[in-house]
């Protein structure tokens, strides 16, 4: 808003012509003038007073103009930042991208593999059962949310020649090194890509996104304005909600993820096969395992096993897990034996051994 008035005000004022003296502004400029050109014949000063006055007038009707160009100009700049965003996989995640996304302003077109038009209602998008229909569309910005094990065959599936070729394709998925290698390897070389990873959910990022972090790698955008500008708008969806945006590599990404996010999964679904119950007296620390359970088993199976298969990390984090665990039991077991072997071999007479015989 402020940068388009005060550049419609530049453009106004040549059409303003200086005020020639401070008096001239405040009084009417026909008493002014009549006082300095007193000498000259009736009719020309007729003229001039006309004249002055139809100046006095094109003033006024310009100001007006260059207000009415301003809000309208207005509109357009917002109608520009205005992004068209196609969400592939309107499952949990696309729904909670989207609500957000429209309710920014954006137009939302979304599809999926089962028929989400209810939901996309509720969130204010048009719903498309046909990836056809909905490529036809032209989205200025395609974002890939399907689960990790289906998005390649998803993203085989789309008619990609329908699309407008400088089309940015966003993925959101939780992994990074894979959907980096898949878009660069089945996208057409003109498309922009980004590569991005939200790092919460529709559980943790329920009461807002102000400070969770997103991760994103700018895998290929191209150099002119509009793609840098297209780009840099759609990441700004998210700083707009005061997300922490951590620039990172995909590769980065999976090295920090595997112990950060398949970690935190393994162990809540580790504990949810424990069945843990609420009880009288829970500790803050026990909330925090329930609540950990509730976190991680909402997602679906399929996210936490994408998050195994697709992140090479992930491999070792779980073998790593077991070594800990075993070096655990070990040291808990070692110290038990240690006092039944004291019990036993070095006091039989007070052992237990001992009392019984
Ligand atoms: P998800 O189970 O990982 O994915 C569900 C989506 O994938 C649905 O839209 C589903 O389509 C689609 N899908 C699954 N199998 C398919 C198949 N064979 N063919 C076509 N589509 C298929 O659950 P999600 O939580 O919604 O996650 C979506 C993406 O966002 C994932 O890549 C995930 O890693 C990422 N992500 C999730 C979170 C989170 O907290 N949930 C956070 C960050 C990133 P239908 O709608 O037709 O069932």
């Amino acid at each position: 808003m402020i940068p388009t008035q005060s550049r419609f005000a530049s453009l106004s004022a040549p059409a303003l012509p200086p005020p020639p003296t401070p008096r001239l502004q405040n009084q009417p400029s026909v008493q002014s003038l009549s006082s300095t050109v007193v000498r000259l014949p009736l009719h020309t000063r007729r003229r001039r007073q006309q004249r002055v006055r139809r100046r006095r007038e094109v003033r006024a009707l310009d100001a007006a103009q260059a207000f009415d160009f301003e809000s309208r100009a207005s509109e357009e700049m917002e109608q520009r930042a205005r992004l068209k965003i196609a969400i592939v996989g309107f499952g949990n995640f696309g729904q909670f991208l989207g609500r957000k996304f429209t309710a920014q302003g954006h137009a939302l077109l979304a599809y999926s593999r089962s028929d989400h038009s209810a939901a996309a209602r509720d969130v204010g998008a048009d719903f498309f059962c046909d990836p056809h229909d909905l490529c036809e569309q032209h989205p200025d910005v395609v974002v890939l949310c399907t689960s990790i094990l289906s998005a390649e065959a998803v993203l085989r599936s789309l008619p990609l020649q329908r699309l407008r070729r400088s089309t940015l394709f966003v993925d959101v998925l939780s992994v990074k090194e894979f959907p980096k290698n898949l878009l660069l390897h089945l996208l057409p070389p003109d498309f922009d890509i980004l590569c991005t990873h939200p790092m919460y959910g529709p559980e943790s990022g329920k009461h807002g996104w102000a400070g969770l972090p997103f991760v994103y790698d700018k895998v290929r955008i191209g150099d002119s304005e509009d793609r840098i500008d297209r780009c840099d708008r759609f990441l700004d969806i998210f700083a707009r909600e005061g997300c922490r945006m951590v620039e990172m590599s995909c590769a980065a990404h999976d090295e920090n993820a595997a112990e950060i996010q398949f970690l935190t999964h393994t162990v809540g679904r580790l504990l949810s096969k424990l069945d843990l119950k609420s009880t009288p007296i829970n500790t803050k620390g026990y909330e925090t395992l329930l609540q950990l359970v509730e976190n991680t088993c909402s997602d679906s199976f399929d996210l936490y096993n994408g998050l195994f298969m697709y992140n090479k990390n992930s491999t070792e984090l779980l073998e790593r897990l077991d070594i800990a665990f075993d070096s655990l039991k070990k040291e808990l077991f070692g110290r038990l034996h240690d006092i039944l072997r004291k019990q036993l071999f070095e006091s039989p007479s007070s052992g237990t051994l001992a009392k019984r015989n």
